[in-house]
């Protein structure tokens, strides 16, 4: 049986995780895998070199502030989005890269000219956690569940989808990450109850209610903050630090883009620090050169002084979780179990706020930037039939609906309704002899149609002449378990049904993602040159260095038009190393020297050669 991974996508790190075995009791026995660096996360950065390569992870983030135009970062905002000029203008602010918008509205991503959709990118980072699991279980994988905000609606779902196909990989389900947290520690085998999972993560605050009741997950609520995340945290304590070194230097840090990407990362770290520490030290020597010198900065940071900075903050992440309880009609009382999830948790202020708030222990056994990813594998093995199925029923999280007379829009299917769900409607003309009834999708909870998400516009053509409001054409709208809509339609009249393709408003065309596909190869075919190369150079610099070494060494036993030639090789080999030739031009010179080492060799140990 293949096996199928699964995939936290996060906004700013991913995981993947896959089923080893299972345990004495049948219990699921999760790998967390670890990339090439040996690290369990993997930042969801992508970053296109000057040269035209591409980096994803660790590598394309540790170059973002040196290549910040062409590093993207937090793509997953942008999945499935439409922008308004306006809203492209405010994500451009807020984004190193440069952000334009595509037909329809669509944002993308652009970068020395090239366009690149958001799951474009997205299927980069979701090709190098394939990448990562393919190396450590040894196979080819071509299945994953990837996990998703249970916010996410129909665009953003399809966009991720979409981003797999580009990847290679057939996303057999999409699940919510609430509900993957859940699954992860085992809250689908307790009897029943309501669970809050609570997620801060590096960009985002997610707050969700779940309902179990023997084994059937149900999203009741979802709330949160979009823009409230470990990285706001991390710039309260930058801009006191900058501050007060502004006030006694005269020298902004944050104005110098290396300057503050030093003290970005030192924050961050002092920020891990004061998780299981009472203080820390930041401490960044030559950070800035004043008129008599070098500058450092040097101060001590104390947790208490961290937590009264950020506590307003968590008392935003608080007043979300409040908001989204009584969306549920439910007090903290009502709920059992409280799941921490995403990398802040970590920090004992956010833990009291929640224990404080809910009245109770959070559970924390799973790993916080794990979880989501060990409960995306969880649900795999459950598709794979490699243990039992778990049942999940999840909820849309936004009202679907048509537009109707006057541009008014008419929820069909409510916020919050269990899926999978399919709701009727009877539709008819507007005029006599009518032969086509236009309808239009849409999902969001405002008023009027304009003001909410398009998901689809298609047409129910071929009607008989008939008067006004007599043709009856029964449209049905299905949302399957993974929250994604398809549409079919009736004729009640003659019985005959109604094509309709649904064309998703946002997301890609076939045609698109097969196009995408083959760019995806052709990056991989790069990726390998370039490895190859890297792999080529790495052993031409210790061919040359063995060499000179050995003519230093055994010069004498060389005759001195032999060592000429050989030394010629070498600078030759140097020569093209520095001018940034290619695999073929290198790989020749290299095999040259190559041959004159193996004949130094064999003087060595044969004896010398007639010296003329
Ligand atoms: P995630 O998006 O779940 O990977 O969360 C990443 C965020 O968690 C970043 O802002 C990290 O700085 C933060 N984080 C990770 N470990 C810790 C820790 N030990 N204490 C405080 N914050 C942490």
């Amino acid at each position: 049986m293949a096996k199928i991974i699964g995939i936290d996508l996060g906004t700013t790190n991913s995981c993947v995780c896959v089923l080893e075995g299972t345990g004495p009791r049948g219990e699921p026995e999760i790998a967390v895998i670890p990339n090439v660096e040996g690290a369990r996360t993997t930042p969801s950065v992508v970053a296109f070199t000057e040269r035209g390569d591409r980096l994803v992870g660790q590598v394309a983030k540790r170059q973002a502030t040196t290549n910040p135009t062409r590093t993207i970062a937090a793509v997953k905002r942008l999945m499935g989005q439409k922008f308004s000029a306006a809203e492209v203008q405010t994500q451009k602010a807020v984004s190193s890269y440069n952000i334009v918008e595509h037909e329809n509205g669509d944002a993308w991503v652009e970068i020395d000219g090239q366009r690149y959709s958001p799951p474009e990118i997205s299927s980069m980072v979701l090709r190098a956690m394939k990448e990562i699991a393919e190396t450590y279980v040894g196979e080819e994988i071509t299945q994953a569940v990837v996990t998703v905000p249970a916010y996410f609606d129909d665009a953003q779902r399809q966009a991720t989808k979409d981003a797999g196909r580009i990847a290679g990989l057939e996303i057999e389900r999409i699940i919510n990450e609430p509900t993957a947290a859940a699954l992860a520690y085992g809250l689908d085998k307790t009897a029943s109850g309501r669970i809050v999972v609570y997620d801060l993560g590096g960009g985002t605050f997610d707050i969700s209610v779940l309902e179990i009741a023997s084994g059937v997950f149900s999203v009741k609520a979802t709330g949160g903050d979009t823009h409230l995340g470990g990285e706001d945290f991390d710039r309260l304590l930058i801009d006191r630090l900058a501050e007060e070194f502004l006030e006694k230097n005269n020298i902004d840090l944050r104005q110098d883009k290396m300057s503050l990407q030093r003290l970005r990362e030192a924050v961050e770290r002092a920020k891990h620090e004061l998780s299981s520490s009472l203080e820390t030290e930041v401490n960044l020597p030559f950070i800035a050169t004043g008129p008599s010198g070098p500058l450092h900065l040097e101060r001590t940071v104390k947790r208490s002084e961290l937590e009264i900075l950020v506590r307003p903050l968590v008392d935003r992440t608080i007043a979300a979780c409040k908001a989204t309880l009584k969306d549920a009609g439910l007090g903290p009382e009502d709920i059992g179990e409280v799941v921490l999830v995403g990398g802040m948790t970590r920090m004992p202020l956010v833990q009291r706020a929640v224990v404080e708030y809910f009245g109770k222990q959070p559970n924390k056994t799973v790993n916080p930037d794990e979880v989501v990813a060990f409960g995306a594998a969880i649900q795999a093995a459950a598709l794979s039939g490699t243990i039992d199925e778990v049942l999940l029923l999840d909820v849309t999280p936004l009202s679907i609906g048509v537009e109707t007379g006057g541009g008014v829009f008419t929820r069909l299917i409510p916020r919050n309704t269990t899926i999978p769900t399919e709701r009727s409607e009877i539709f008819t003309t507007s005029v006599d002899n009518q032969n086509f009834v236009p309808v239009h999708v849409l999902q969001g909870e405002r008023e009027m149609a304009q003001d909410n998400r398009s998901l689809a516009s298609f047409e129910l053509t071929g009607i008989p002449p008939a008067p006004r409001g007599v043709p009856k054409i029964q449209v049905t709208f299905s949302i399957d378990a993974e929250g994604l809509l398809s549409v079919s339609a009736r004729d009640l009249g003659t019985g005959r049904a109604h094509s309709v393709t649904v064309r998703p408003a946002s997301g890609l065309t076939q045609a698109e993602v097969d196009q995408l596909v083959a760019a995806g190869e052709r990056y991989r075919e790069a990726d390998e040159l370039r490895r190859s190369l890297a792999e080529l150079k790495n052993q031409a610099e210790t061919l040359i260095y063995t060499t000179e070494q050995a003519v230093d060494a055994y010069g004498e036993l060389l005759s001195p038009d032999h060592t000429a030639k050989v030394r010629a090789q070498i600078q030759n080999l140097k020569a093209l190393l520095a001018s940034g030739a290619g695999l073929d031009a290198i790989r020749a010179a290299y095999m040259e020297l190559e041959g004159a080492a193996y004949d130094i060799a064999e003087l060595m140990y044969g004896g010398a050669e007639a010296k003329s």
